[in-house]
């Protein structure tokens, strides 16, 4: 008989709600993920402590480390402590560089990873992928997805607006990341998984028509489910390239040239809005989507224009004309129109001009 389905890989469960940090105990025991409650707690320095006291109220046994940043040592040094304990699962509590650690560690040691955010700031709360700081810089490691994804509502209301926000950012580039993909597929003959992209863009869809602010539960309930598809989008795929096209080189370019610009979710926003920037005006397509994202990041009070990071048009000209070299073999926008640096400088003043002020 033939194959006629095919098995995807997703979370045990995904839990978005209020007070979900404390009803870890339960869902580690239910879902059968830690029956023994012999659990690692790994958390980032800022508000860890905090959260570590109230997942021990569930979890009585647990251990607690500190995670400190988002960086490859402190990763591997994680992964040596947790392999060194015979743990059944390691719970990442935190922002997007503690999980991402985390889900590196967890990865070394073979041990299952729960992944419990606290903030909304990109779409690696639930992703195949772990974004690291290392000697040379920054980069990504394909690792073990996530058990279980936990959004805590309660923590992310506390979380600083501005990492929270940055969320949408990211999930709104899935549009300029399919867009490119459906290109690839045109002009390079690269197979695209339709169930992937369908997933990316809903979860896009979804979010740009949401009424509301990241004050409500009903808006970040959209932002956190958004990002937790977008990662499974991702591993749907098996690479990054639902969630990810020119945007995010235009932002990994940014992030090797002018290091600590602004977080990844925010450049995700303005790369998108500039790749759909290019393809209405060189393309003649995607004009109203442009509208739609660029209304989208004003509402939310997300950055749209490199002065609003801090970058100069020439700055941002220059990390434009690198941004293909961060993701050889990715065919995007960029290499699709190939536009030489006077080309690529012109493009820029022009988006600043239709949409600055
Ligand atoms: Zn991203």
């Amino acid at each position: 008989m033939p194959l006629l389905t095919r098995m995807l890989t997703a979370p045990l469960s995904i839990d978005v709600r209020r007070g979900a940090v404390a009803a870890l105990g339960e869902l580690l025991a239910d879902r059968r993920i830690a029956t023994e409650g012999r659990v690692a707690i790994a958390v980032g320095p800022g508000q860890g402590e905090k959260i570590a006291e109230h997942a021990r109220e569930s979890l009585a046994a647990c251990e607690v480390f500190q995670v400190e940043g988002g960086t490859v040592d402190a990763a591997v040094a994680l992964g040596s402590r947790l392999r060194a304990g015979s743990y059944e699962a390691v719970v990442g509590i935190g922002g997007g560089r503690t999980i991402d650690a985390t889900k590196y560690a967890a990865t070394l040691s073979g041990i299952p990873m729960v992944s419990v955010a606290t903030n909304l700031s990109h779409d690696g709360i639930c992703s195949p992928v772990a974004s690291l700081t290392h000697e040379k810089g920054k980069g990504s490691f394909g690792v073990v997805m996530p058990l279980a994804m936990v959004v805590d509502l309660d923590y992310v209301h506390a979380a600083p607006p501005r990492l929270v926000r940055a969320g949408i950012g990211d999930v709104v580039s899935n549009f300029s990341a399919v867009e490119d993909w459906l290109l690839a597929a045109e002009h390079c003959g690269e197979k695209v998984d339709r169930m992937a992209l369908t997933v990316a863009r809903t979860a896009a869809e979804a979010l740009l028509h949401q009424p509301g602010t990241i004050d409500s539960d009903r808006f970040l309930t959209v932002l956190a489910e958004g990002l937790v598809l977008s990662g499974l989008a991702m591993s749907f795929a098996g690479d990054s390239r639902p969630a990810s096209g020119g945007d995010h080189e235009i932002l990994h370019a940014i992030d090797q040239l002018y290091p600590n610009t602004a977080n990844h979710g925010e450049l995700a926003g303005i790369g998108a809005a500039f790749c759909f920037h290019l393809r209405a005006t060189r393309l003649g397509d995607g004009a109203e989507r442009l509208a739609e994202i660029v209304a989208c990041l004003d509402r939310h009070g997300l950055p749209k224009l490199p002065e609003d990071v801090g970058l100069t048009v020439e700055e941002f000209t220059t990390a434009v004309r690198y941004a293909p070299r961060t993701r050889p073999g990715r065919y995007t926008i960029l290499e699709h129109l190939d536009l030489d640096e006077a080309a690529t400088r012109k493009a820029v003043e022009e988006y600043v001009q239709a949409h600055g002020g």
